[in-house]
């Protein structure tokens, strides 16, 4: 009887709780409320900044900021046009440098960007950057971090034990929080994202840096350099995640789509 009730609830929330993405039309399963998301992950964008070595005004710096907001207002006209500007509501975009030797890159919900100084010789340029940049603004558009905390949630919570933590913004909603992102003992280190968020953010990226005014012809040679290196890569940039091969693969298929997007 009693998992009868809580299957019940999951399903009324999953009902209520449908919301479609941009681009791709995938249809997933969100129920954190976005104010909620946004001020768990402001807080941790802080302090991460805080604790980290921020670059400011060099050449680097100033090329991240650039095409993080053209990236930005392209996404931003965009949704305009499709009369879809709400769904941007409460974004706070950020776009940092940090002075690390990872080759990493990641957007909190909300849109909060770092990347870190040891992926930009990858990058070479800005439409490399843009590269990166539409693929992590992509992640945030999508809401892949509410998506993922949501499926922990029920996982660990199930219905009503969901439904109050919700209410109450409590400590396990937190906590939850940083289980799904991986923020805990390492700040800064994000768990991977899906194969499916990761393909999603590849195509919607894409077609981001393309409004921007950034050819996506790009894409390809930036990964096929990304699979030079080899070896370790993080988290965000594992090879098997997907693999390089199929990621390219899967690259070129959508760069006809792409391209009717790009405005030189
Ligand atoms: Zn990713």
């Amino acid at each position: 009887m009693k998992i009868k009730f809580i299957l019940l609830i999951v399903v009324l929330f999953a009902i209520i709780s449908c919301t479609t993405v941009a681009i791709t039309g995938r249809q997933q399963f969100t129920i954190i409320p976005e104010s909620e998301m946004n001020a768990m992950s402001f807080a941790q964008y802080n302090q991460f900044l805080d604790s980290s070595e921020v670059v400011n005004g060099t050449k680097e710096a100033n090329m991240v900021k650039t095409v993080g907001v053209k990236i930005q207002k392209a996404v931003e006209e965009y949704f305009a046009a499709q009369g879809m500007s709400s769904a941007l509501n409460g974004y706070q975009w950020e776009f940092n440098l940090v002075n690390d030797e990872t080759i990493n890159a990641w957007c909190m919900p909300g849109g909060k960007v770092v990347f870190y100084t040891g992926i930009m010789p990858l990058c070479r340029d800005e439409a490399g950057v843009a590269v990166v940049m539409g693929h992590e603004v992509a992640h945030a558009i999508a809401k892949h971090g509410n998506e993922r905390m949501s499926q922990q949630m029920v996982v660990q919570l199930g219905g009503m034990a969901l439904s109050k933590a919700l209410e109450e913004k409590s400590e396990t909603t937190r906590q939850i929080y940083m289980t799904a992102f991986g923020l805990g003992s390492q700040v800064g280190v994000m768990l991977p994202f899906s194969r499916l968020h990761e393909s999603e953010a590849d195509e919607m990226g894409l077609i981001f840096m393309a409004m921007a005014g950034y050819d996506p012809n790009t894409a390809v040679t930036f990964w096929q350099r990304m699979a030079d290196l080899g070896g370790q890569k993080p988290p965000e940039f594992l090879s098997t995640h997907p693999s390089d091969e199929t990621r390219i693969k899967d690259l070129k298929k959508l760069l006809p789509k792409a391209l009717q997007y790009y405005k030189p």
